[in-house]
């Protein structure tokens, strides 16, 4: 996104176009209306790394980004929220949201989906403010239940049926850096409001038991998505995971995964331990659980990747 645009938007003048303070004895003739400096100075552009910091924050729209793979188990949940709490370290405003019936993000900050009032479900179905939903573990989580399970079936029968999410987010946009969201193993209507409501989308791929037919598939829906609902979401990044160096098929499933998508491969591996299973049962990130093991410092790596790729996208 244009820095300039998001500069238009705001509703102060930018910090460094303030007018200058009111002289102590200001001649009684001066009419108090009078035009304020900053609306008619011209002032030359900021230079290019100053203009981040006079955005107010309020005028910073969160990047969306869908973690997506129609297979169970390549870890869309725990690279959901690792990363997330990786990009809180870093100082970002960053919100999760479960959109998986199953709950395991909601389960992985300690929640129990079963105890749940009132969930994604009710945001997506009954228009529920998502701020209503939204819990502060590690970092903030629009938490799911197990009632999400008939949201499919609910939604299709309402007008806008997929854009359901990308509404419900728009009331929180503005106060996050990051909109992380996490979907079930299947390309039905959950995973394409998070489609829809998409920046773009990361999919996370098992090195162990690669699919290739199942990316095409997934990258055929989200053409769909384009075609019909979002013409700017596109898949931005392929994180490998259960990455094992020690065997040669995990080494031949990288090679293969950069072969046929280039650099949209992730430089970080995420490798195969037990911490990442470990870590959820104690209701904790895996950055919490074990702060200077590799397996947070693995995350951290890709937080600091996806920061790049968004900075780029940013300036481009
Ligand atoms: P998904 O959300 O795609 O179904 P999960 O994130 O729930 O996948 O991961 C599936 C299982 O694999 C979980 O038990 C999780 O703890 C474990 N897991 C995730 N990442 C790794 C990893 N890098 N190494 C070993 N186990 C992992
Ligand atoms: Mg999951």
């Amino acid at each position: 996104m244009g820095l300039s645009r998001i500069r238009l938007r705001s509703a102060q003048p930018p910090a460094g176009l303030d007018p200058p303070a009111e002289p102590e004895s200001q001649p009684d003739s001066e009419p108090k209306s009078a035009p304020r400096a900053y609306r008619l100075q011209v002032v030359p552009a900021p230079r290019p790394e100053l203009r981040l910091a006079e955005v107010p924050e309020a005028a910073v729209t969160a990047r969306v980004i869908a973690f997506a793979n129609q297979k169970g188990g390549v870890a869309k949940t725990t690279t959901t929220l690792n990363l997330g709490v990786a990009l809180g370290e870093r100082g970002k405003r960053v919100l999760l949201v479960d959109l998986d019936p199953q709950g395991n993000l909601t389960m992985s900050q300690g929640m129990n989906p079963d105890a749940i009032e009132r969930s994604m479900f009710d945001v997506l179905v009954h228009r529920v403010p998502i701020s209503d939903v939204i819990q502060t573990v590690e970092v903030d989580i629009a938490v799911a239940s197990i009632d999400l399970a008939g949201a499919e079936l609910a939604l299709s029968a309402l007008i806008g049926r997929e854009r359901a999410l990308d509404k419900a987010l728009v009331e929180v946009r503005d106060r996050y850096d990051f909109i992380l969201l996490d979907t079930p193993p299947s390309l039905g209507l959950l995973t394409i409001n998070a489609f829809v409501a998409a920046n773009g989308v990361i999919v996370p791929v098992q090195c162990e038991y690669l699919s290739l037919r199942g990316l095409v598939q997934l990258e055929n829906t989200l053409a769909m998505v384009r075609e019909n609902l979002n013409p700017d979401v596109r898949v931005e990044g392929i994180v490998p995971t259960m990455y094992d160096g020690r065997t040669l098929h995990a080494r031949e499933a990288i090679e293969i995964l950069e072969e046929h998508f280039g650099d949209l491969v992730f430089e970080t591996r995420i490798r195969k331990t037990v911490r990442y299973a470990e870590a959820p049962v104690k209701g904790s990130s895996v950055l919490r659980y074990e702060p200077s093991g590799p397996a947070a410092q693995a995350y951290r790596d890709l937080a600091k990747e996806v920061l790049d790729g968004a900075e780029a996208r940013e300036h481009a």
